[in-house]
């Protein structure tokens, strides 16, 4: 199919882009366009104006700043897949790079694209709640940081609000006790995961501490689920899958039943994943 029509405008700044957004209520940012075109070519959406905001600069770096790694909302996913300082001190991120998508889509798709986009099987905004990491957004109001906690609201739906764009991701930098874990399954792999779980947790000696799963593909947004931290806190893996709080709908996919089983078995390998120290 083909897009409606539409109209397009490049933002040569941010402060472009926001006042672009408010005198066209139903415009959309276009970032890499690797989710917003294919919904636009199915006419699941069809804005009057796309603002391309590729061309505003200083919205792409990577950078370790007070003890947070810093990546701009333009960064390519492949940059970050590339970069030293993400696989240093924000493993969690590195690991789940390689499953989004397939390497064209790595090459244009952009991080805070995906983050904004939040699509409830998306690795990257499981990421960001693992780590307990937060979003700079910018908007008519000025900027304003909302944590991964309280950014995801509903299906595709997040706390930026209509003329908010969203500048960067932080997430803490890892340090010797920082442990991660990540798992999907997927049909094919650079599939969206059917199920997938990713994870932070704190070693205290053998103990494990600030343990959080985020799942994705299990609801309308990336999930924590808080019963099975609390149990993997105590050491009891298996008590964990027990207490899987989470309770996935049937889709196209799989049932509810079976992303439930695999909720259970991602969990298993992700809690051996947070128990083994860093190499
Ligand atoms: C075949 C295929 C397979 C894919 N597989 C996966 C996968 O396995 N896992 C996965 O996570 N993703 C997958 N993706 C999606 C990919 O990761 C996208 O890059 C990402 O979801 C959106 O990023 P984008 O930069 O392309 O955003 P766009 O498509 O440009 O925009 C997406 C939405 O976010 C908004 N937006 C973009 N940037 C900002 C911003 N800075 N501030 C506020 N709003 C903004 C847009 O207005 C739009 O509504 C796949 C895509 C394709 C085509």
């Amino acid at each position: 199919m083909k897009p409606a029509p539409f109209a397009y405008a490049k933002a040569r700044s941010l402060d472009e882009a926001i006042a672009l957004l408010g005198e066209h209520k139903d415009a959309r940012l276009l970032a890499g366009g690797q989710s917003l075109i294919a919904t636009l070519n199915m006419r699941l959406s069809s804005p009057s104006l796309l603002i391309d905001i590729n061309g505003v600069g200083g919205c792409d770096g990577i950078a370790l700043k007070a003890g947070m790694v810093e990546i701009g909302a333009l960064t390519r996913h492949a940059a970050a897949e590339r970069s030293e300082t993400v696989a240093r001190h924000a493993p969690l991120i590195a690991k789940a790079m390689p499953h989004i998508g397939h390497v064209a889509i790595r090459n244009r798709g952009t991080i805070g694209g995906s983050i904004a986009f939040a699509d409830p099987a998306a690795e990257l905004p499981a990421c960001l709640l693992a780590l307990g990491g937060e979003v700079e957004a910018l908007g008519p109001k000025g900027k304003r940081t909302i944590k991964a906690d309280d950014l995801f609201k509903g299906l595709f739906e997040t706390a930026l609000g209509p003329q908010d764009v969203l500048t960067a991701i932080r997430v803490p930098a890892a340090d010797k006790n920082a442990r991660y874990g990540f798992a999907e399954f997927a049909r094919r792999h650079g599939d969206y995961a059917i199920v997938g779980l990713a994870a932070g947790a704190r070693a205290e000696g053998k103990a494990l501490t600030d343990v959080r799963l985020a799942f994705f593909g299990v609801g309308a947004t990336p999930l924590r689920a808080k019963k099975s931290e609390a149990a993997l806190a105590k050491g009891d893996v298996e008590a964990a899958v027990a207490a899987l709080d989470v309770e996935p709908q049937d889709d196209v996919q799989a049932t509810g039943a079976v992303k439930k089983h695999l909720a259970g078995v991602l969990l298993r390998r992700v809690a051996r994943q947070l128990m083994e120290p860093r190499a």
